[in-house]
């Protein structure tokens, strides 16, 4: 199973929103820009919500029927390992196997000697095509690479084969996330990361490797943009040296998780792949629900009172809702609006607030952020939420469309 170039994330809390962000790739389309759209959902996330990877399949199936995309689609059990990979494996042909657990990890001593005796031919200087000096590889760093990442992609060959079994070889998609490590890592690294996994045959398409920088959920990139675009440039030479260097499928292309909102490098992006002529998977981070509550705001009435009450509920349960993201938030909680005072704001004051406009004089990073983390709140609503989702789904529908296709698609795809 091939994927498309160009592949996009798309990520939906609720499972009420697939028709309108499925507008935004037929918008694409109709503008000559080619995106496969893949719909993902974390076991963390279906545990928080209480839903099930069936669910995403069917709102994936539904939503292609009702605009009659002719296009492919994808469903993706993103960031999952042995231990619930099965939950997932009728409902998915895309899989990121998340290896977090085993970096660092002692490796077998009989992978650690293969691993040193195949890579010995990279000690000295590499050069490689699109990068201006030779990646310099000593054997230290050859030790350094096996004792960090060789059990992590022994992992990851663990769970491909688990599946493989299950739904047979070349009837999915593989993806190798190492997203959630706690440092980035070089392009030397990443080739030494993709050797282990050509060591282990596991064929890959995409990867995610931790970028320098904080990919904070919901808001923009922090961090050094042009250190971010050395490093990026250099990992897409690098893939590329790889797949011919050790047999891995030519398509191979990065995958940047927590993509939305990183509104600062979606140009170095664009013009990186397209200097390299690659493709690129990009997953949101389910910044989708932000549009519901935005959508829910601009309705008024009750609408804005679900969003009122999102808030004060979230606002009161920082410390809890706020735990399991602590790695991938930057909330400044001096700067989150009281309750009270939200509970008096108009339409307008609620969604200039929320919408992700960087150059808005009313948006609050903080407050997105929170509200981000706050889809728990919403859940716990129940019919009451989904009621309302259902009523004021055209205004809703309109903010999902135009943040997925105006605000990321546009700007990362287009070729002018
Ligand atoms: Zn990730």
């Amino acid at each position: 199973m091939q994927l498309n170039k160009y592949s996009f994330g798309i990520g939906d809390r609720f499972a009420h929103q697939g028709v309108a962000q499925l507008q935004a790739f037929a918008n694409a389309q109709k503008e000559g820009i080619d995106v496969v759209p893949v719909w993902n959902k974390s076991h963390r996330e279906h545990t928080t919500i209480g839903s099930t990877p069936d669910t995403v399949r069917e709102e994936a199936e539904n939503s292609v029927k009702s605009l009659d995309w002719e296009g492919d689609y994808h469903v993706d059990a993103d960031h999952i390992g042995l231990a619930n990979v099965d939950f997932f494996m009728k409902s998915s042909d895309f899989f990121t196997l998340d290896v977090t657990a085993h970096i660092g990890k002692e490796p077998d001593p009989a992978d650690h000697t293969e691993f040193l005796k195949q890579n010995q031919l990279f000690v000295g200087k590499v050069p490689v095509d699109g990068l201006e000096e030779p990646l310099s590889i000593t054997s230290q760093d050859l030790e350094h690479a096996s004792r960090k990442f060789l059990a992590g992609m022994k992992e990851a060959s663990r769970i491909y084969s688990h599946i493989g079994n299950a739904k047979g070889i070349g009837n999915f998609i593989t993806e190798v996330s190492i997203d959630e490590t706690d440092s980035a890592q070089s392009p030397k690294e990443l080739l030494l990361i993709l050797s282990a996994l050509a060591q282990f045959k596991v064929p890959l398409q995409t990867i995610a490797p931790k970028f320098t920088g904080r990919f904070n959920k919901g808001v923009d990139y922090q961090g050094d943009l042009g250190q971010f675009k050395t490093e990026f440039e250099a990992d897409l030479a690098v893939l590329k040296f790889a797949s011919e260097e050790f047999g891995l499928p030519d398509d191979l292309k990065l995958s940047v998780h927590s993509g939305s909102d990183k509104f600062s490098l979606y140009s170095i992006v664009r013009e990186a792949i397209q200097t390299f002529n690659t493709g690129l998977h990009i997953k949101t981070a389910g910044t989708t629900w932000l549009e519901e509550l935005i959508g829910l705001a601009e309705a008024g009435g009750e609408g804005l009172s679900i969003s009122h009450e999102v808030y004060t509920k979230a606002y009161r349960r920082f410390e809890e809702l706020a735990g399991p993201y602590a790695d991938v938030i930057d909330i400044d909680t001096n700067h989150l609006p009281k309750p009270e005072e939200v509970a008096l704001w108009s339409s307008d004051d609620f969604t200039l607030a929320l919408r992700h406009d960087p150059t808005g004089t009313a948006f609050n990073p903080d407050f997105r952020q929170l509200l981000h983390i706050g889809y728990k709140v919403a859940a716990e609503m129940g019919n009451r939420y989904l009621q309302a989702l259902q009523n004021h789904e055209k205004v809703i529908a309109k903010n999902v469309t135009e943040n997925l296709y105006e605000r990321h698609i546009q700007p990362l795809f287009h070729s002018a």
